[in-house]
């Protein structure tokens, strides 16, 4: 409740605060909620690779665009670019059973996302770091027949070099054991474009122990060669220099489900990164607020499989990279209690100046942090294309990640109308040559 009033005073500050802003009546904040809470919800099935989840966003991403009156680049019939790539899916429910415990999916447990099909009861075999750290000991493990187990790996506290090699080398597992468990203070599930050569369980601390013998597994995961994804792009028409181009990108994928029930909502990745370009798009194809230049809105796919749809597109470009004199790519946009981070503001110092200076004209955000170059979003493949670009991304605030509470209901939002704004005035007041 208190949070609840807390972020309610913020946004009625802030729309008394920025009332030179005249929205045309336009609710930032209402649509931004309603972009996050649609896409998040259940029957995008974590726009991932069951049930097509990630082409149910992409068309949602592709209409709302066409709501705004999007063009769509000369030739193409649709907002989409379309492309292939292989990932692991898991499209039937996986079971773990410690002993005769039953483990909850998503919550005490995970298959690794390149987790291969297996069936049956292992024994289990436990390696710590005091296993580790007397050589005896270890050498005596290590001449076992781990063939009908599994290997529970607790690396908590390592901190020695020679032992932190050690257990880098058994991820590798040179024992030839039947799979790995990963004992992990918190779940953090991720795609996999490459089926792993044994079974990894990562299981939440507390569901496992040194006296646990034995483990039930059933993973059923499916292979696709060739799973058809799209970008999704259209453009707003500048109305003095119309083949110059500034780029607001976000990816729409997320995890996707396991099996028929657990799915990563993504709430506040990337459902709120999407919600601020949509935000964008529908601002500035507002009649009233036509652009100089011309903006290109892009929906990447598959960002959260290796930034597959940005390589695409640097690949295959659908206009070309020349053009694109600046690109502004957001994700994880749900917070911002404690401002938000810009990747590559160390390069482009006179973007960042202009950025900085407008948030603190209009005290917008509490600070915009400085941070150089970094592989971590779809900004990247164009950064290493020659493409100026920024990759902004909130701090503070709740800290769900890549797991199943990454959920609308607890993610505040509370500063999506300020960088709605921030980027507003950034695109607005941006000087191309
Ligand atoms: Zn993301």
């Amino acid at each position: 409740m208190r949070n609840f009033i807390s972020i309610l005073v913020l946004v009625l500050f802030a729309s008394s605060a920025k009332s030179q802003n005249a929205n045309n009546g336009f609710d930032i904040q209402a649509y931004g909620r309603w972009v996050v809470d649609t896409l998040s919800s259940p029957y995008f099935k974590g726009r991932g690779y069951i049930k097509e989840g990630d082409n149910l966003a992409a068309y949602f991403v592709a209409s709302e665009f066409h709501k705004c009156g999007l063009k769509k680049f000369t030739g193409a019939r649709n907002y989409y670019q379309n492309f292939n790539f292989p990932v692991n899916a898991f499209p039937r429910d996986v079971f773990v059973a410690i002993d005769d415990q039953y483990l909850i999916c998503g919550r005490d447990f995970v298959p690794e996302a390149g987790c291969p099909d297996i069936k049956g009861a292992w024994n289990l075999v436990w390696l710590d770091s005091a296993t580790v750290a007397n050589e005896d000991a270890y050498k005596s493990f290590a001449r076992r027949d781990f063939s009908t187990y599994f290997i529970v790996i607790d690396d908590r506290g390592v901190t020695d070099p020679d032992q932190q090699k050690i257990f880098k080398n058994i991820a590798l597992n040179p024992f030839g054991a039947k799979g790995l468990i990963y004992i992990r203070n918190k779940i953090t599930w991720s795609v996999a474009t490459e089926l792993s050569p044994f079974p990894i369980i990562e299981v939440v601390r507390g569901n496992i122990s040194k006296d646990s013998k034995k483990m039930r597994l059933l993973v059923d995961s499916k292979f696709i060669d060739d799973y058809p994804s799209r970008n999704v792009i259209g453009y707003v028409e500048g109305k003095e220099k119309p083949d110059s181009f500034i780029v607001i990108s976000a990816h729409y994928d997320h995890l996707g489900k396991i099996g028929r029930i657990v799915y990563f909502p993504g709430a506040n990745d990337n459902a709120s990164g999407i919600g601020m370009m949509l935000s964008l798009a529908k601002w500035f194809s507002m009649p009233a607020n036509k652009p100089k230049y011309s903006i290109a809105f892009i929906g990447f796919g598959a960002e959260e499989a290796g930034l597959i749809g940005s390589t695409r597109y640097t690949m295959y470009p659908v206009f070309p990279l020349s053009q694109i004199k600046f690109l502004f790519n957001v994700d994880i946009m749900g917070t911002g209690d404690e401002g938000i981070t810009v990747v590559n503001s160390t390069e482009f110092k006179k973007e960042f100046e202009l950025l900085d200076s407008i948030n603190i004209k209009n005290k917008y955000l509490v600070q915009i942090k400085k941070r150089g170059p970094a592989a971590n979003s779809d900004h990247y493949p164009f950064y290493q294309n020659k493409v100026r670009c920024f990759f902004a991304y909130t701090m503070g605030g709740v800290k769900f990640y890549h797991d199943i509470d990454d959920r609308s209901e607890t993610l505040p939002l509370n500063e999506f109308q300020d960088i709605h704004y921030l980027l507003r005035d950034f695109i607005n007041q941006l000087q191309i040559k």
